[in-house]
């Protein structure tokens, strides 16, 4: 059939559930991908599992092509955020209402089944092909191999998912006017690991995501299989009190772990050596438009690569997947640029909002969760919500917990702050929390909405 060959660029999380999708629809779908394959036991990065938190937009992709049941075991479901204050103290506060979870699963391990069930599908997987150079409007692709050899391949189309250094976005960059914005934050993180304990238990509550929040940075755990957590630490990289170009020698690891994180300090024996053998990476946020020309088009984090604190970037990937796919139903393939049309037309908006949401969400996470107000704020919320479930939705369950566009929870979250702004700046709402008028607070949203 003409219009048929498919060719995506990067076989990590997004494009990899891109190809079952598309080799589902009976398009015949070629995977590049420049790392070796991660199957194969010598290629498994050793000893580091980093994990991502999968929420419902995640889940309801996986579930339009019947993938719910092979994922599930892998993921261990989080129902809340266990904070840890300096004295070592926890306190829950749940994400949702009761059965509302967040999951962790390994990136690794996740990556390897996707690629394995585009296989059993029949997408032909290429690896160890590093793409250099696109040209467009040929839908031509120039791939070196580790042997040095260049190989020329010719498709359809073309799809970019190969992330937030794209190589389709660079020549789409080249050969027409595509506005291209990439900004690092000032903070780096940093991979760590709290063992399981000596009985093979885990050391901390195996389902909550745990926080240990400390203004200008925090650090986070997730729950693994294997009874371990795998632990991030986000840092300022310079310029603080507390930063990486500070953290020179065992002795400043085991200061800064001491002084602000010592509850967990006690659970990690290998900290000193995973801090120097670990990589610290970057952070980057891209926008970019288009997303497409003639028949290539960008995908995931290629186009909108955000900061990690709304835990949406795979679950937007993965959204895109669902969508577009929609979009091949509903227009077919005769005309791609035509899908590709309404793909950006349709995402675009809502791209940008959840990016703009993962940033403002560093600082309740590193911050404001730690502050009585703020969990108060959150609790008048959550009763708001038990109350009125449809006229009041927290900004986090939109996100999280619904597939509402997320350029409609961003306005309808950013109305109820207003709201929330004017009920918290009574100066004696934390003694008198418990007697909001609910009713009234609610009149008001629903007056800010007509507006
Ligand atoms: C610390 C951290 C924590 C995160 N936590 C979460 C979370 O909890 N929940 C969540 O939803 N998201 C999370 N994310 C975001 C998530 O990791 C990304 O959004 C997601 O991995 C994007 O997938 P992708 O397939 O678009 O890109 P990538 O994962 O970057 O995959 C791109 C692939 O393309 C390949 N490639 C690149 N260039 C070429 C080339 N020239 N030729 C051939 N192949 C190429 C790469 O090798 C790679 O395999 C987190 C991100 C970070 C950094």
């Amino acid at each position: 059939m003409k219009n048929n060959d498919v060719s995506i660029i990067g076989a990590g999380l997004i494009g990899s559930l891109l190809g079952i999708y598309l080799q589902k629809k009976g398009l015949n779908v070629s995977l590049y991908e420049k790392r070796p394959d991660l199957r194969d036991k010598k290629n498994a990065t050793e000893g580091r599992s980093i994990n991502m938190a999968l929420s419902d937009r995640g889940w309801k992709a996986l579930d339009k092509i019947g993938l719910r049941e092979k994922v599930a075991p892998f993921a261990i479901p989080m129902y809340g955020r266990r904070i840890h204050d300096e004295h070592g103290e926890t306190s829950f506060l749940p994400y949702g209402k009761e059965n509302q979870a967040i999951y962790s699963i390994s990136r690794g391990k996740f990556n390897h089944l996707l690629v394995d069930e585009a296989e059993k599908e029949g997408v032909k997987l290429n690896f160890e092909y590093f793409c250099e150079e696109i040209d467009i409007s040929k839908t031509t692709m120039n791939f070196s191999l580790p042997n040095g050899e260049k190989l020329e391949k010719q498709s359809d189309v073309i799809i970019g998912a190969d992330g937030a250094y794209s190589s389709l976005r660079d020549a789409m960059q080249k050969q027409t006017r595509l506005n291209y914005k990439q900004e690092y934050i000032s903070h780096g993180y940093k991979e760590l690991t709290i063992p399981p304990t000596a009985e093979g238990e885990f050391a901390m509550d195996p389902n909550a995501l745990h926080i240990w929040p400390r203004g200008m940075f925090m650090l986070i755990a997730l729950p693994n299989p294997d009874k371990s957590f795998t632990c991030t630490l986000f840092l300022p990289f310079d310029g603080a009190k507390v930063c990486f170009d500070k953290i020179n020698d065992k002795s400043d690891v085991e200061s800064v772990f001491r002084t602000f994180f010592d509850d967990a300090f006690l659970l990690m024996p290998n900290l000193v050596q995973e801090f120097f053998d670990n990589p610290t990476s970057s952070l980057i946020n891209v926008e970019c438009f288009p997303w497409l020309m003639n028949k290539s088009l960008l995908i995931g984090d290629a186009c909108h690569a955000m900061v990690p604190f709304f835990g949406q970037g795979m679950n937007c990937g993965f959204e895109d997947c669902y969508i577009l796919d929609g979009l091949i139903e509903k227009y077919g393939t005769t005309s791609w640029e035509l899908v590709f049309e309404k793909f950006q037309k349709v995402r675009k908006p809502d791209t940008d909002a959840i990016s703009q949401m993962a940033r403002d969400n560093f600082i309740e996470m590193r911050d404001s969760v730690s502050n009585p107000k703020f969990i108060i704020r959150k609790r008048i919320e959550a009763k708001l919500h038990e109350l009125h479930p449809k006229e009041w939705i927290p900004l986090y369950t939109m996100v999280t917990f619904s597939d509402m566009k997320y350029s409609d929870a961003y306005a309808q979250g950013q109305l109820q702050n207003e709201v929330m702004d004017k009920v918290m700046s009574d100066p004696l709402i934390m003694q008198n929390w418990h007697e909001v008028n609910y009713e009234d607070i609610i009149s008001q949203i629903e007056t800010a909405k007509m507006v």
